[in-house]
Parts: structure tokens; C-alpha cells; sequence
């Protein structure tokens, strides 16, 4: 069957697989009145993943940061079709994207195939575990909304279990020893959020707990924040040291159990260290339909990092037909949602300037074989004067390559303080504290999906320096 509802058999068919931050900022500035536009995502909603860590100490609300993707749909010139759906499969031969509702609720046909003829690959990227013995069962990861959620439930349910009459003061200890594996962005970001609630909320909700509970974050590089200069690393590593958030540097998690993480040490040293909740925030790695789809290029597609692209975005291997943005690529930029959104704009650009050429492409094609026929001298001139401006309108499309503008890197420590690497006057300035802080937060606030989520989270903030964070667990 071919794609449902807004199908004009005069327009191609433009299949978006994902609804991040790439295929976002693409529909947000799509034309759709070009294509016939069907969005293929298993989460119905945007999620802005820089507020995530937020979420998970319960500073935010989880549905302050995510927005339904029918919200950019439906204020589109034309219909678009969006399908809650995980794509199984892309066949690049047949033009054919396979997909299936893996959600709780399933009708009676749950797995389908549409056809294409342009695909927008951006289904992002799962976390990358190193297939480490445990990370799956035991850890929290920070990469969905329902991670964060989870963390919160089980972090709340270590503070209570640690009030449990009886317990022993070496469990108590196990208990309220939270491990951060990862310092890059995430690990980082989360640990100084972590921080916070133990300052601002810990003594107030569980005043018998307050100053017993621990941050470890492991980190098997020289350095947390590797990507971010020199001097934020030592000021996120001086700021840490003052919150008694304890790093551990040069040291590698070998495994995670049940109720500890086995490191091993910068001496290669192992031990084993007992905690009651262990975050992994490990980095990226490529999906699995990813992988398949990359396996159908093996002679191109051979990066271990993820799809390679040329500078119009369009995968290697499937130039005619299938771009590729945000995590799922490996390009000369680091993942991030700067980068998959400037990605996705430019991709709306192109694809505008494409259907113009496709459409003076058909015109000229249509002049042409009028031209051949036509009998009358002067209908004749006419229908090739028509075909001579077609001609040079198709010249005058100049398709421009992407083109990443950096605006900067940003990341909360906690306590109030961020860092952030700002380019400058061709230059750099590193900046961190509270002032940076404050633009943290307005940058944040700023880029937020919508009005809506503007003033959630805005309100959140209030509520939180107000009443103080919230402890209820979730059953
Ligand atoms: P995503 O935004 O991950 O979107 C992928 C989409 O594809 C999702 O909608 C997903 O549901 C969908 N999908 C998955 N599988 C399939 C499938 N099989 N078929 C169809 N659709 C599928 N970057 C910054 O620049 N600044 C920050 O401050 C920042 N903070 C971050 C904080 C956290 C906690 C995390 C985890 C990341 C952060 N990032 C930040 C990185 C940023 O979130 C990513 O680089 C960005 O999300 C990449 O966009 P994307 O569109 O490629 O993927
Ligand atoms: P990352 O890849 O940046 O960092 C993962 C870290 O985990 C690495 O430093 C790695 O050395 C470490 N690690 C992996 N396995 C380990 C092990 N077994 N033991 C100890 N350490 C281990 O991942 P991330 O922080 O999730 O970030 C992913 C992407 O998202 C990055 O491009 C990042 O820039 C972006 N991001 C940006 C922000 C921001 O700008 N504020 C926030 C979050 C994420």
C-alpha cells in the first residue's frame, strides 16, 4: 500500500524516518506543499534532550520538556501523514521503508512498508554499552525521556530503602552511593544536577540522610568534558571537588552487578565498589536498522561511527535518494542537537530547491515533446522560447553544500554554574560560573520547542525555588 492520506500522484513521496531534533527542525521549515510528506517515528513527540538530566531530579516535569510532533504537522501548508512507528527496515533497491508498531497498544495490522522516493534518515543514535557484562540489567541510562523517569523512581526508592528501620550502616552507605559512568556531556551534566537536589532538597525530605549520600563519577579518560577546553575541564574538576562529587579519572567500568560496579583502577587494579544505582552515559553507537542499512553499501558505508554522507547530506552508496542527518551520520562534527538541527533546516532548504527543479524538470520534458510536434511556424517559436527559459531557470537552481555554523558549547555543572566554549571573533572564550549559568538557562529557555514548553518550564523553575523538588515516587 503507499502512503495514506495526503498522496498527489504528481508529487514525490518524502518519508521521514525519526521525530528528534533533526527531523524537527526539517519539518519545521519544510514546504510541504512540495511533496507528499509521511513522518515515521515510535515516539509521537519531540524530546529536548538538553534539560533531560532536569527531569531526572525532578527539577523539571517530564511533560515540560517534550511536545507532540502532530504540533508542527498541523500547522503545515499541506496534510502529513504521521505514523507512530519503529522503522524495521530500509530497502534502498526498491525504494521501500519497512516499519512496525512496537508500542503496547496494537491493531490487528501492525507492521507495514510504504514506498519512497526520497527518504530522510534521522532515527539518532542508542547508547553505546561496549556490550560491558551488566550495563544493560543494572544501570539507568540518560539518553530517553523514560530513562530519566526511571532514574528518578529509583533513585527516590534508594533514599527510602536507605530509611528502612533496621537497615545496617554498610547498606545504608550502598544505598546512597550513586555512580556516574561517562564524563563527557551527559555523565557530567547529570552528576552537578544530582548535586543540587542533595544540597537544595536532601536536608529538608530526608533530614536523618543529609551529607550521606555520594556521587562518584568514573571516567576512563585523563579528563571529564574532553571535548570542551583546558581551562572548563579544571573548572568543572575544581567545581566537583568543591560539591564532593568524587572523579575518578583514568579508571574503567569492567562491570556492572546487581548492588556494585567493578572498576578497574589507573594502577589496572580492580575493585569492587558497592553502589545503589549506577548511571551509564557511555556515548553513542549506531541502531541496529542503522547497521542493515549501512551492510546493504559494504563497499562505501564502512564507518564504524555511523552513516557517511557527502556535503548535500545524501548518504554514500544512495545519492539519488537518501539523505542522512544528526547521530545516525558520521561526519566531521560531533552529535550533537546543534549540529542535527542546522542539518535539518539546510535539508528543507534543499529539498524545496529540488522540488523546483523536479517540477522544471517534468515542464521542460513536456515542452520538449510538444516542440516536436507542434506544426504552426510561430507556435512553434513559442513552445521553444519556453523551453530555452525552462533551460535557464534549471541553470539558475545552484545547490549549495551544508555548511555547520558553531555557536558554542554549553554544559551545567551544578551549584548554579556552567561552562561554556563560545566562538568569539574567530577566536575562543571559555567561560564559566554563574553568570554563565544564567545564560545557560535563558539559551535553554529560548530554544525550547514552543511557548508552551517556554513557560512549563519557566513555571517548573518557580515551583521548584518555591516548594523544593518532588520526592513522590512513582509505584
Ligand atoms: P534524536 O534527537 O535522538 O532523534 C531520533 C529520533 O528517531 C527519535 O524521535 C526516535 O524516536 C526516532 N527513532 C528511533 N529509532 C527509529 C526507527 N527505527 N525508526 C524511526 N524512527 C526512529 N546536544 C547539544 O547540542 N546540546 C546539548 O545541550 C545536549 N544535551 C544533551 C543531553 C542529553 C541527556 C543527551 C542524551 C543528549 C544531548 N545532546 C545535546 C545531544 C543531542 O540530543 C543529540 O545530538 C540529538 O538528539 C541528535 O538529534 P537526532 O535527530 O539525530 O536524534
Ligand atoms: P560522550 O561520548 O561525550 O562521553 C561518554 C564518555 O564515557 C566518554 O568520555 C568515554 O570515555 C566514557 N566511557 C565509555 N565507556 C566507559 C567505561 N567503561 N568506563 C568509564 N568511562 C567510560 O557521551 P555523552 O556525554 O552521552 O554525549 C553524547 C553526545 O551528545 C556528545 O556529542 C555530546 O557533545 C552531546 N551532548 C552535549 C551536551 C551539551 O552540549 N551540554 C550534553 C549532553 C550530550
Amino acid at each position: 500500500p503507499g502512503p495514506q492520506l495526503p498522496f498527489d500522484p504528481d508529487k514525490k513521496t518524502l518519508v521521514i524516518l525519526g521525530s528528534g531534533w533533526g527531523a524537527t527542525s526539517l519539518l519545521k521549515n519544510l514546504d510541504t506543499a512540495d511533496f507528499n510528506v509521511v513522518v515515521v517515528s515510535p515516539r509521537n513527540f519531540f524530546l529536548f534532550t538538553p534539560l533531560l538530566p532536569s527531569v531526572a531530579v525532578g527539577t523539571l516535569n517530564n511533560r515540560s520538556i517534550i511536545q507532540s510532533i502532530r504540533y508542527i504537522t498541523r500547522h503545515k501548508a499541506r496534510n502529513v501523514s504521521v505514523i507512530e512507528a519503529e522503522a524495521t527496515d530500509v530497502d534502498p533497491v526498491n525504494k521501500l521503508i519497512k516499519f512496525a508498531d512496537n508500542s503496547e497498544v496494537r491493531g490487528a495490522v501492525s507492521s507495514t512498508a510504504i514506498p519512497y522516493d526520497y527518504l530522510v534518515y534521522a532515527v539518532g543514535a542508542e547508547t553505546q554499552t561496549f556490550n560491558i557484562p551488566g550495563v544493560k540489567e543494572h544501570a539507568c541510562f540518560m539518553k530517553e525521556l523514560n530513562d530519566a523517569e526511571r532514574f528518578q523512581n529509583e533513585f527516590i526508592d534508594c533514599l527510602e530503602t536507605a530509611g528502612f528501620p533496621g537497615q545496617d550502616p554498610q547498606e545504608i552507605e550502598r544505598l546512597l552511593h550513586m555512580v556516574v559512568v561517562g564524563g563527557g556531556p551527559t555523565g557530567v551534566e547529570l552528576s552537578g544536577e544530582l548535586h543540587d537536589f542533595l544540597e537544595d532538597d536532601l536536608k529538608s525530605w530526608y533530614p536523618e540522610l543529609a551529607g550521606k549520600v555520594r556521587i562518584t563519577l568514573v571516567e576512563a579518560l585523563p579528563s571529564v568534558l574532553p571535548t570542551f577546553s583546558k581551562q572548563l575541564i579544571d573548572y568543572t574538576q575544581s567545581t566537583f571537588k568543591e560539591s564532593k562529587i568524587e572523579v575518578l579519572t583514568k579508571t574503567m567500568v569492567k562491570e556492572i552487578k546487581e548492588r556494585s560496579v567493578i572498576l578497574q583502577m589507573p594502577d589496572k587494579s580492580i575493585q569492587e565498589v558497592p553502589c545503589g544505582l549506577v548511571v551509564w552515559a557511555g556515548g553513542n553507537k549506531g541502531r541496529k536498522v542503522t547497521q542493515d542499512l549501512m551492510a546493504k553499501f559494504p563497499e562505501v558505508q564502512t564507518n564504524r561511527r555511523g552513516i557517511v554522507v557527502d556535503d548535500f547530506l545524501r548518504m554514500t552508496g544512495a545519492e539519488d535518494s537518501i539523505f542522512a542527518i544528526g547521530d545516525c551520520t558520521s561526519t566531521a562534527y560531533a552529535p550533537t542537537a546543534q549540529v542535527a538541527s542546522q542539518q535539518g533546516s539546510y535539508l528543507a532548504r534543499h529539498l524545496h530547491q529540488m522540488a523546483k527543479h523536479d517540477e522544471l524538470q517534468t515542464k521542460l520534458s513536456r515542452l520538449e515533446a510538444l516542440a516536436a510536434t507542434v506544426v504552426g511556424e510561430e507556435e512553434k517559436k513559442a513552445t521553444l522560447r519556453d523551453v530555452e527559459m525552462t533551460k535557464k531557470q534549471l541553470a539558475k537552481i545552484k545547490y549549495r553544500p551544508f555548511d555547520y555554523s558553531h555557536q558554542g558549547s554549553l554544559a551545567y555543572i551544578g551549584s548554579e554554574k556552567a561552562v561554556a566554549d563560545l566562538p568569539f571573533m574567530n577566536g575562543n572564550v571559555a567561560t564559566g560560573g554563574v553568570a554563565t549559568y544564567m545564560f545557560w538557562r535563558s539559551a535553554y529557555l529560548s530554544t525550547l520547542f514552543s511557548l508552551r514548553n517556554r513557560t512549563l518550564v519557566a513555571t517548573d523553575w518557580i515551583k521548584v525555588k518555591l516548594f523544593g523538588r518532588d520526592v513522590a515516587r512513582e509505584q
